[in-house]
Formats: structure tokens, sequence, C-alpha cells
């Protein structure tokens, strides 16, 4: 089910719960602000999620709030896994709010990579 995300961070969610080592997750990389880690339902050969550390809903909201080196660090991860973790050639998507389709309400970006994607998602 999609989610507003203009609501406040609530830390009862799963990536949460990753974060914190309440729930399992198939980790690739995590510096000091960013976590990456396997999607437990790949929708392409390789499709990771990269999270920051910090509460954030959406990247509206991570640009407001985080730091300058929460930004550096989680954009840096995101660039450490598509260096070092997936090609020739990736996609980065990140679900916003309701029409984006979001449904875990702490800010993800998805790297999909592994084969030929074909056109951009509907
Ligand atoms: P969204 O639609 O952009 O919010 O995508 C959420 C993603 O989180 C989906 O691709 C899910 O498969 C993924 N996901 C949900 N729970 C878990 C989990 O426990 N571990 C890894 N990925 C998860």
């Amino acid at each position: 089910m999609p989610i507003d995300a203009t609501q406040p961070y609530d830390d009862a969610n799963i990536f949460a719960k990753i974060l914190r080592g309440d729930i399992p997750a198939e980790r690739v990389y995590e510096n000091d602000f960013a976590l990456a880690f396997h999607d437990i339902a790949p929708q392409a050969p390789v499709h990771i999620l990269v999270i920051p550390r910090g509460p954030y809903v959406s990247w509206d909201d991570f640009s407001a709030r985080a730091s300058d080196a929460e930004i550096a660090g989680f954009t840096r991860a995101v660039g450490h896994v598509a260096r070092e973790h997936v090609g020739p050639g990736y996609r980065l998507l990140a679900n916003t709010g309701g029409h984006g389709g979001q449904e875990v309400p702490h800010l993800h970006v998805h790297i999909f990579a592994g084969a030929p994607l074909g056109p951009m998602l509907a």
C-alpha cells in the first residue's frame, strides 16, 4: 500500500528494523551514513536498495533536513555500489509517496542491473 510521504518519520518501518539489526538483511555495503542490501523480492537480476541511516521518509525530506555529511555519505554509498557491485550500466529509482508507489516510509534508492533493462518502467 503506497504511503503518504509527507507523514512524520515512523521508526517502526521495516528498514529502520534492518538498520537496528532487529531483522536480517543481505548486506552489500555500508558506511557511516548509509546501508546497502539486496531487495527481498528482486525485480532484476541485481536489485539492491541503498538507504540513509538517518530518519528520512523521502528524497525531499532528506535533502531538506540531512546534513551535508549525510548527503555526501549516502551519495557516495550509491556510487560505491554502482562501481563495485553492478554493471555494465544500471538504473536508479526512488519511488516517493502515493503517486510514486512508495511502500516503505524510509528513503531508499533502488539499483537495478545485471541485464538489459529495456525502456523506463511505466
Ligand atoms: P518501494 O515500493 O519503493 O517502497 O519499495 C520497497 C522495496 O522494499 C520493495 O522492492 C520490497 O521488495 C523491498 N523490501 C521490503 N521488505 C524488505 C526486506 O525485509 N528486505 C529487503 N527488501 C525489502
